[in-house]
């Protein structure tokens, strides 16, 4: 048997509606607060990823899918959505209209990390991006959008760490700062952190392994560096998030993955989920459009892991079962004919209905009728046919009423369910 993919997986039908009610309230949030959904491709070429997210990331150093096409040119599984939104942005020039743009995109990206619970190869995000906005308003409205989110979807135990990653003014004081502390603890740090401690400093901070956290307790903190703009933008995120009633920690040790952020950073956590413990993660990146040959514009977005987000949601498959609102059990072929016939057009109604292709017995009809949870039975027998009255019963109280089969028989049948739907 050929299974699928490790790292990959099946989203199956039971749990594919709550994947669809989460999608549901995601649309209609970003949708209310003037977001618009953009669809980009899941391959783009290497460079873009490599030029973006930074040659020195775990992503493009290891995780990415990356293999040439047939004629050699190299192409990338996208890991991530940001930088699709952007080149898409400056390729279709966007900004010449409005500067101003705000979208949301939701699907799958792929990344070559070691699978575990919480962590897949192809996994799901829910993206916003606000390109062309610098006010730390919409800093505070994009979390203040997650929060709301989560509300939504019933998840409790989640706390919004944000932190401030400085300008390209501020940051190397910062990264001296680090290095010196680095180059103290090398010892105590892991294999990876030393390499990071000469490519990607910031990395060594949100490093999980014990040591090195150990290590970074006494690290210094990249808010003591602030310039007095990014000081002044990261103190006016604090007042709107707590206007807003949004509860949040600053979290010093908070640092993004990827070369792109600047400023503002954020992450949702919860406690629900183990070691994996983000559910989203965002940040400003205004350096991201003017490096894919844009205009110099600000930027913001997070990203929502939608997988994670499934597994958290205070909603549960049961609330989303579904079962066929009437099931024909037909004997002979005149009636399994006429029941065909009906099921199509109740299709074209809205009501589910089923009945037996298989040639099945009434007995064994009326069994696989309880299984599927029908709510509705129409029983139609050769008997019945002769008499042109067939029998309905309704499966919950058991009562069962006599339906005539004229030429009206379609609106009999919905008279008869339309009650009971929801
Ligand atoms: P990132 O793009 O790395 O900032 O990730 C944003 C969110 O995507 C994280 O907070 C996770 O919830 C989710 N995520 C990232 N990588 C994975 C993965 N391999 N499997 C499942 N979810 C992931």
């Amino acid at each position: 048997m050929i299974q699928l993919i490790r790292g990959f997986k099946d989203i199956l039908p039971g749990e594919v509606e709550l994947w669809q009610e989460i999608e549901r309230v995601s649309r209609d949030l970003f949708e209310n607060f003037g977001f618009r959904e953009i669809r980009i491709p899941i391959m783009e070429k290497t460079d873009l990823f490599a030029r973006s997210i930074g040659e020195h990331t775990d992503i493009v150093e290891k995780e990415m899918y990356t293999f040439p096409d047939r004629k050699g040119d190299l192409i990338t599984l996208r890991p991530e959505a940001t930088a699709s939104v952007v080149r898409a942005y400056v390729q279709h020039k966007m900004y010449a209209a409005d500067p101003v743009r705000k979208f949301y995109t939701i699907g799958p990206m792929f990344r070559r990390e070691r699978p575990q619970k919480g962590r897949y190869r192809q996994f799901y995000q829910i993206n916003a991006e606000v390109i062309g906005v610098d006010s730390p308003y919409i800093d505070a409205q994009l979390i203040f959008l997650l929060a709301t989110l989560l509300d939504r979807l019933k998840v409790t135990d989640v706390a919004a760490h944000i932190n401030s990653l400085g300008c390209p003014e501020c940051r190397p004081a910062f990264r001296k700062a680090l290095s010196g502390l680095l180059d103290a603890k090398k010892a105590q740090l892991c294999a990876d952190c030393n390499r990071r401690s000469s490519t990607n400093p910031l990395r060594v901070l949100d490093c999980k392994v014990p040591g090195c956290r150990e290590a970074m307790a006494e690290a210094p903190s990249l808010l003591d560096y602030l310039c007095d703009g990014c000081r002044a933008h990261f103190d006016s995120v604090q007042q709107s998030l707590k206007r807003l009633g949004v509860p949040f920690v600053i979290d010093k040790q908070l640092v993004r993955g990827l070369d792109y952020y600047t400023r503002t950073t954020f992450e949702i956590q919860t406690g629900a989920l183990g070691a994996q413990s983000a559910v989203a993660g965002g940040g400003r990146y205004d350096g991201l459009v003017k490096m894919l040959d844009g205009p110099n514009t600000p930027a913001i977005g997070f990203a929502i892991g939608f997988d994670r987000l499934a597994e958290i949601v205070g909603l549960r498959q049961a609330d989303f079962e579904k079962a066929p609102q009437l099931f024909i059990a037909a004997l002979g072929d005149a009636s399994a004919e006429k029941a065909f016939d009906w099921i199509c057009r109740l299709g074209l109604e809205g009501v589910t209905a089923e009945m037996d292709m298989a040639g099945r017995s009434l007995k064994s009809q009326m069994k696989q009728a309880d299984r599927s949870g029908a709510g509705f039975v129409l029983i139609l027998g050769e008997s019945e046919l002769a008499s042109g009255t067939a029998i309905m019963r309704n499966m919950r109280t058991r009562a069962q009423t006599d339906v005539a089969l004229d030429d009206r028989i379609i609106d009999r049948i919905l008279a008869h369910i339309r009650p009971y739907s929801n």
